[in-house]
């Protein structure tokens, strides 16, 4: 019985914060600029500290300095934009990441534009945006996550070119910018989402399918082609009484019939999730070269 290659993301992540340190430690040599990354955290909830931790320590053990700043839930949005400008304007800093959600009160988009499109490590600026979706533009920063998921097809020697791919998800943050990637790797891209008819037989075409859905186990065994590639961002818990936690996480691709048709696949967890935090790190390293005119 066939068994796909697993693809290994959690080791091309450490390879690539290993070439990450040496890099910002041959920048600190010959320029003594250390690159900083400053994260700005709002409120208190629980997921967004851990993630927030994560990256601190992230940066920590490849050398990135790092900034953080925390405000109270009930800040008010000039605080945050207050944040924001001060980070801008720091010469150490070359890297601003708005840790999302926002408190509902406030203006999501309105913080997200005051990030210095140089210093936007998440990608997520609409000029970074619009620059990735035309062709012979360079956008400055390539959003972590799916900038991950293509990281991964070229560490194994997938193939992209001329191939058929299918985007299951088009969130800003994942499916969208995922496509247009794909698209300018020369994939011929379709893209599939909650309104989509017919999924199944659209994905059952794909050379290379990019699954950011957030269903637990929605892509079955029979709507793979023999051979395909599978990237599954989803992460999604699903009750497990026998798990220490009351449950495990899982992605959007029912990983044992996945394994069965599929010749490679991402797992979950340990798949794109370590890599998206590497490219975080990229990115900071990438405009700190950049700034500093450093190759
Ligand atoms: P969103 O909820 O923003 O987007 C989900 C997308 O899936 C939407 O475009 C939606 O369509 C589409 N969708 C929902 N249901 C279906 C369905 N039945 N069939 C086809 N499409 C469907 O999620 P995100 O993009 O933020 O995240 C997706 C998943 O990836 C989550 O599990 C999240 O936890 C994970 N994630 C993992 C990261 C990592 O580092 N590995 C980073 C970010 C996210 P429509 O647009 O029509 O609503």
């Amino acid at each position: 019985e066939a068994s796909a290659i697993v693809i290994d993301g959690k080791a091309v992540a450490k390879t690539i914060r290993d070439e990450i340190t040496i890099e910002v430690s041959r920048m600190k040599e010959s320029t003594g600029v250390v690159p900083g990354l400053a994260v700005i955290l709002v409120g208190d909830r629980k997921d967004s500290a851990t993630y927030v931790r994560n990256k601190k320590k992230a940066c920590d053990s490849v050398g990135i300095k790092s900034f953080e700043v925390c405000l109270p839930e009930d800040s008010s949005e000039e605080e945050v934009l207050k944040s924001v400008s001060g980070f801008n304007s720091d010469p150490s800093v070359h890297g601003i990441l708005v840790q999302l959600p926002l408190p509902s009160h406030m203006d999501e988009q309105n913080i997200l534009n005051a990030v210095s499109i140089e210093k936007d490590v998440d990608g997520f600026h609409p000029l970074n945006i619009g620059r990735l979706a035309m062709r012979g533009r360079e956008p400055l920063f390539v959003p972590c996550t799916p900038k991950g998921c293509i990281e991964l097809l070229h560490r194994y020697n997938i193939g992209i070119k001329g191939k058929r791919a299918v985007v299951i998800g088009r969130s800003n943050i994942v499916g969208m910018p995922a496509a247009l990637l794909l698209q300018r790797e020369d994939a011929t891209v379709t893209m599939i989402h909650s309104r989509t008819k017919n999924s199944e037989e659209i994905t059952r075409q794909a050379d290379i399918i990019i699954s950011a859905v957030g269903q637990p186990n929605m892509v079955r065994g029979n709507w793979i082609k023999p051979g395909a590639v599978i990237i599954d961002v989803g992460i999604n818990p699903v009750e497990d009484t026998n798990a220490p936690r009351g449950y495990r996480l899982v992605g959007d691709i029912c990983y044992e019939e996945a394994c069965k048709v599929a010749s490679a696949i991402t797992p979950v967890p340990g798949g794109v999730g370590p890599m998206t935090i590497a490219m975080l790190l990229s990115n900071t390293l990438i405009s700190a070269k950049r700034i500093h005119n450093f190759q």
